[in-house]
């Protein structure tokens, strides 16, 4: 999942003030857990906007698997409200924003709604997030029990704990456990600890030189 947070509603009119016709978008998917840009909270966005003079033109909600893939079906259903539209504003994380932008075929402005913070798993009663994945491009689970040091250890540590650990917690936030004590006890328990003789190789960071493309079809270049 992609944790996203709703921009402050100051911040979101002060980027609006030039347009006065307003199509939103949300997120069935990510920003709906999030409650960041579910039904409610696109309902609750085009009260604010009309509260604050704007005309709100029409709203979409795409859903699973991501908006990322489903706006350009979205978007088509509503072409009328969007011709008169003069800009959107995407309640959703970037890759959201962005597949609006780059779907629309009229040339309008699109406005971010929400930050995006990190990619998550959620808890079993679905109330925290917690960072699990930083798309290293280069994944070393198999050998660390399932846990990332590369996200869960704030240093980004491959071959254990630092110095600073103290009582299994670590020295960055003491309310957290250390990443590298919990990998030691997830392999001890799975009879691995084997795993932790070999030295982890430095990460191939020329594996995640930004911006990433994965070609799907042969022969399409990936050159966007
Ligand atoms: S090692 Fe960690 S950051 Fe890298 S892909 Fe695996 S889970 Fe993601
Ligand atoms: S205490 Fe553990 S999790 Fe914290 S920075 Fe050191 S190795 Fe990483």
């Amino acid at each position: 999942m992609i944790v996203t947070e709703q921009k402050p509603i100051n911040e979101i009119l002060e980027n609006l003030k030039n347009e006065k016709n307003i199509f939103l978008v949300g997120c069935g998917e990510c920003s709906t857990t999030c409650k960041t840009g579910g039904e409610k909270e696109v309902i609750q966005m085009r009260e604010k906007l009309i509260c604050a003079g704007k005309n709100v033109t029409g709203f979409i909600i795409p859903k699973a698997p991501c908006v990322g893939s489903q706006v350009i079906g979205s978007l088509a259903k509503y072409r009328a409200e969007i011709e008169c539209s003069d800009s959107f504003l995407v309640l959703a994380c970037g890759l959201g924003i962005q597949s609006v932008k780059e779907n629309l075929r009229q040339k309008k402005e699109v406005h971010a709604g929400c930050n995006t913070l990190f990619m998550s798993t959620l808890d079993k009663a679905g109330n925290l997030l917690f960072e699990r994945c930083s798309a290293c491009s280069d994944c070393i689970l198999d050998s660390t029990g399932g846990i990332c040091p590369v996200t869960r250890c704030p240093k980004g540590l491959l071959n254990g704990p630092c110095g600073g650990m103290d009582k299994g917690k670590c020295e960055v936030d003491k309310n957290k456990d250390c990443a590298w004590v919990l990998i030691y006890n997830e392999l001890k328990e799975k009879n691995k600890l084997d795993n932790m003789n070999g030295i982890q190789r430095a990460k191939d960071y020329s594996q995640s030189i930004k911006p990433r493309a994965k070609v799907l079809v042969k022969g399409i270049g990936s050159g966007a």
